[in-house]
């Protein structure tokens, strides 16, 4: 539901997620209304779609964080 305010003053927009370095995920503090960072690095709708998108990137993004400290720790 879109409140009054940001039907006057805008969407206040928060990160409500970091999914990678790169994307995150934005939810007004006003209303339920969620953004996301699409592949060209622009703010979109955080549609059902989006989200698995963004899961299966963050799942990515997890598994390169892990490999990359096992890295580091073989490189002593
Ligand atoms: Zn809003």
């Amino acid at each position: 539901m879109k409140s009054v305010f940001c039907s006057l003053f805008g969407h206040q927009y928060q990160v409500s997620k970091k999914v990678t370095l790169h994307v995150k995920e934005y939810s007004c503090k006003n209303c339920s209304s969620q953004l996301t960072t699409d592949g060209r690095g622009r703010l979109t709708q955080l549609t059902p779609k989006y989200k698995e998108i963004n899961s299966v990137l963050e799942h990515i993004h997890y598994k390169r964080t892990i490999k990359k400290q096992r890295n580091l720790i073989l490189d002593r």
